[in-house]
């Protein structure tokens, strides 16, 4: 079994119930079992398209999946929430994404995929729900916690638990 880090976010319609009922859909497709999962976060957009705010969270499962399979379902599973890459602009309005953060300690670079996830290190968005499920984690020989200090999380907010 493989451990990996998956990072969740999405700003069109009800994020929070999404992200709810894609992880269910993870763990089911990728035989998966749930190790751990931050709670939700309302951050800033990032990337320069003025849209509203997103919702991100970050997950931990074990799965037998290889890493191009686990990618595949990841995607599955973000066009059965709605997402159509055809349709959006580049770090624009989404539904669903699922980003493969890291996959043990797993180094590739492939036109399809790039572990570790190539831009997590800029990402407080990521970095910072990363804080509560893996905060020691070194990923590729950088700290989460050296990489948190080193970019801004200004906006980010825990949101409440859903009951
Ligand atoms: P970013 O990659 O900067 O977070 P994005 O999530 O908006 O941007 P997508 O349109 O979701 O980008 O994905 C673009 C492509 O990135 C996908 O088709 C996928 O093949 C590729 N990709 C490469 N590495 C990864 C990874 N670690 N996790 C998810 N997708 C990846
Ligand atoms: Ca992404
Ligand atoms: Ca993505």
């Amino acid at each position: 079994m493989a451990s990996a880090l998956i990072a969740l976010g999405g700003n069109v319609g009800n994020v929070r119930s999404r992200f709810h009922s894609a992880i269910d859909a993870v763990c089911r497709q990728a035989k998966a079992t749930l190790t751990a999962r931050s709670s939700d976060y309302e951050t800033p957009p990032w990337g320069g398209v003025e849209q509203p705010s997103f919702v991100n969270a970050c997950i931990a499962i074990e799965t037998a999946l290889a890493p191009h399979a686990l990618l595949a379902v990841l995607q599955d599973i973000e066009r059965t929430f709605g997402r159509d890459r055809a349709r959006e602009t580049r770090w624009g309005p989404r539904t669903l994404d699922l980003d493969l953060i890291a996959y043990d300690d797993v180094v590739l670079d492939t036109p399809e995929l790039t572990l570790p996830h190539p831009r997590l290190f800029e990402r407080a968005f990521v970095l910072v729900p990363l804080a509560e499920i893996a905060p020691e984690r070194v990923i590729a020989g950088r700290s989460r916690r050296e990489a948190l200090g080193r970019v801004s999380s200004d906006g980010i907010v825990r949101l409440p638990d859903l009951d």
